[in-house]
């Protein structure tokens, strides 16, 4: 038998309970007392492979996934509430984009529901945080992308101090009951944070500059974002500290190499619909009486 290319499966080489960020993607500078470089953003976890192999991959894996989902669509046709949902938090020009295009863009599109969480609207701001979330929940059978989501309410909130501590600080536990609701409902949640480095991330904002066609993906805030890695990677360490439970864990994702993270999500997405063991829904009808009357017709 072929040798497995993973020597260790995917949820358990990227799952981050326990895991310690360190200096994350800041190289060798020192930074008070933090431990440096203890996540590699440019590892690949698990995998045996090199990017030849991984791409080959991804090509084969894009149909399993593919039928997966098709089975949780025709569930959902039939009634099944369960569905997955797969959220997708990142720095800038972390992937989220690439993850949406080349991962969930192997399926079929009208089984998927994606949202995306922008900087929320004058409505949207006198609500609680979850209200935008809860509207766009993914319905039975849908396989659901939230492109950021609540967690921005602790992330980008936390660093800009949009909210006060103890207001932001309240939050995590808050998160954890809605999560705990919605797997008990029957949604899946997959959790992916993607870290790439300091260094990466320069190269993919000069490479938007460079090239017209990246123009639009170009924004001048992001610049000055990159000032307040230390703030975000203390709060992405509570996200994962806080929030990774038995029901909605986390994946820690490295994402200095694009077809690694694609790669991983796309086979996080793979054991989560394995694992609702779906089967094609039965017949609402006696097939062989159906196959007569088309016969005759
Ligand atoms: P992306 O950067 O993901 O391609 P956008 O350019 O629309 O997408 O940027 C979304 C921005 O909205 C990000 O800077 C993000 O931090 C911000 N944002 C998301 N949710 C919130 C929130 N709850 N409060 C403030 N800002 C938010």
């Amino acid at each position: 038998m072929a040798k497995s290319p993973w020597s260790t499966p995917i949820t358990e080489a990227l799952r981050a309970d326990g895991i310690e960020l360190g200096g994350i993607g800041l190289g060798d500078i020192e930074l008070g007392d933090i431990e440096l470089g203890a996540f590699d953003t440019s590892a690949t976890p698990g995998f045996r492979g090199d990017k030849k192999s991984g791409e080959r991959l991804l090509a084969e894996r894009g149909p399993v996934l593919s039928d997966l989902q098709e089975k949780l669509f025709a569930n959902g046709r039939s009634g099944d509430p369960r569905n997955v949902l797969l959220v997708l938090q990142g720095m800038d020009t972390a992937g989220k984009g690439g993850i949406v295009r080349h991962v969930i863009g192997s399926v079929d599109p009208q089984g998927v529901d994606h949202a995306a969480f922008g900087v929320p609207t004058a409505e949207e701001r006198r609500h609680h945080y979850l209200w935008r979330i809860r509207k766009r929940l993914p319905r039975g059978g849908q396989l659901g992308v939230f492109d950021r989501s609540h967690y921005e309410d602790v992330l980008v909130v936390r660093v800009h101090e949009l909210v006060p501590p103890d207001v932001w600080g309240r939050r995590y536990d808050e998160i954890n009951r809605f999560e705990r609701k919605l797997t008990e409902a029957g949604t899946t949640l997959v959790k992916v944070a993607m870290f790439v480095s300091l260094d990466e991330q320069k190269k993919r904002l000069a490479e938007r500059l460079n090239r017209p066609d990246k123009y639009w993906k170009f924004d001048p805030d992001d610049i000055a974002e990159r000032g307040h890695w230390p703030a975000y990677r203390e709060a992405y360490q509570d996200v994962l500290d806080r929030t990774s439970t038995e029901y909605a864990p986390w994946y820690a994702v490295p994402a200095d190499r694009k077809w690694y993270s694609r790669l991983a999500v796309t086979e996080l997405l793979i054991d989560a619909l394995r694992r609702l063991e779906l089967d094609w829904p039965a017949a609402q009808f006696d097939v062989e009486e159906q196959k007569r009357r088309l016969a005759a017709s």
